[in-house]
């Protein structure tokens, strides 16, 4: 029993540097501890963080690592943003959760805020992503029966191959990934798969009974695949003229990530459902969004949906705070300049195993040719030299680091990417 006895608190991290480390523990041993106890759902690099403040953190042993994975856009603000912090600890001696059967001082204000930010009508928060992935396909089902007179179990939802939305067992229903869905069946119907980037494959595959199409800006974890110029605006066109919702997933590109607040302002259209997750929570904690139109959220009448958690008052806090360091550091525009001169600096590497460099924003990805070995092995070299990134689909290193990145901070990571890229073997 010696070995579950409760871990000490956490020492205070000092502002502006990286606090002292848990004591006792070697990362070996904390690593076994979560290999004995843990499901193995995930497949980790063997790296242990203790702590982290902005775009740094740091293992037990003291050894400090850039983050230019940050969470896959969960941190966008970077680590312990200290407004965000600062909203965190004063919520957090008021009140921290009240269930949705009261309201709260909090959740009005953040309300207002995030369809301020976003501008739409109205708005239901959960916590994770996928609960507002899930939260948009019933919005969209329910509102094809109420407002388009579909009949009941009629409707039917369109979603790109090679998606990602999250992983309850609807969700994986209609991933086009063998792995998310394999030996999880039955499977929730429903759903119909079209190719990514081609709005003809779209104008093809609505019937009358298609209420919605769900899709990615970029599709993230395929592996940060950009469509073709335009496929948006043509997108927002025929989903206009069919009478069905355009949904779009910006769970990991919204919020400043592609270099713009929302990757939608690239093409200068508007989506009738947009969903958010991941920044939103500054990097503290989960919370997810569903937006949508008056008429659209509407269909939601008192006990439809819900979520014990969704909307408490500690996160909403946490949210404000951590759409107003978007606002005020101006985090989107950031992300642009940025992004595009590391993006045109890291195209002058001579690599033999670079097949293509692509990104919007700080969403970058460097896809290795087939016989590059994949791109695990190149994260790991990354690691050894104090970079922390993660491959996508096997031959996409994906660099994604906080948007409060400095100049000389990417140059670091320049250094590094550029000497890992040229290895011969
Ligand atoms: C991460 C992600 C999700 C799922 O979010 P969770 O919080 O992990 O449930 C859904 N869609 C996209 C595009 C994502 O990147």
């Amino acid at each position: 029993m010696t070995e579950t006895k409760p871990e000490t608190e956490s020492p205070g991290l000092r502002p502006g540097r990286i606090g002292k480390e848990e004591p006792g523990r070697s990362s070996q041993g904390l690593i076994d501890l979560a290999e004995k106890y843990g499901a193995r759902n995930y497949h980790p690099l063997p790296l242990v963080i203790s702590s982290a403040k902005g775009v740094w953190v740091r293992n037990p042993e003291g050894k400090r690592y850039m983050d230019m994975l940050s969470s896959y856009s969960a941190l966008n603000q970077g680590h312990r943003h200290p407004v965000i912090m600062k909203a965190l600890a004063a919520q957090a001696k008021r009140v921290t959760l009240t269930s949705r059967a009261f309201h709260t001082d909090q959740i009005g204000p953040f309300l207002k805020e995030v369809c301020e930010l976003t501008g739409f009508d109205m708005a239901l928060a959960m916590n994770s992503g996928a609960e507002a992935v899930e939260t948009a396909v019933k919005m969209a089902r329910k509102w094809g029966c109420m407002k388009r007179g579909l009949g009941p179990e009629k409707a039917e939802i369109i979603a790109c191959a090679n998606n990602f939305h999250g992983r309850t067992v609807t969700i994986v229903s209609f991933s086009s990934d063998e792995q998310y869905r394999r030996d999880f069946g039955p499977y929730t119907p429903g759903f119909k798969l079209i190719g990514f980037g081609d709005a003809e494959e779209l104008r093809a595959a609505i019937t009358p009974d298609t209420v919605a199409f769900l899709v990615e800006p970029i599709q993230c974890e395929a592996g940060i695949l950009i469509p073709p110029a335009g496929y948006f605006r043509q997108v927002r066109e025929i989903c206009a003229k069919a009478g069905i919702l355009l949904m779009l997933d910006e769970i990991q590109t919204g919020l400043g990530r592609t270099g713009r607040m929302f990757a939608f302002e690239h093409e200068g259209i508007r989506p009738d459902v947009l969903i958010l997750g991941k920044a939103l929570g500054g990097g503290v904690l989960p919370i997810s969004v569903t937006l949508a139109g008056a008429e659209v959220m509407g269909v939601f009448k008192p006990g439809d949906h819900g979520s014990t958690f969704g909307a408490n008052p500690l996160a909403c806090a946490v949210a404000r705070a951590a759409m107003k360091v978007l606002r005020d550091e101006k985090l989107d525009e950031r992300s642009r300049r940025l992004g595009e001169a590391f993006l045109a600096k890291l195209r002058t590497i001579k690599s033999p195993h670079v097949k293509e460099m692509r990104g919007r924003g700080l969403i970058i990805g460097i896809e290795l040719n087939p016989e590059a070995g994949g791109a695990r092995r190149f994260c790991e070299r990354l690691m050894a030299l104090g970079m922390l990134c993660k491959e996508t689909h096997e031959h996409v290193i994906r660099l994604a680091p906080p948007l409060v990145i400095t100049e000389r901070e990417l140059d670091w990571a320049f250094k590094r990417i550029k000497k890992v890229l040229e290895m011969t073997k």
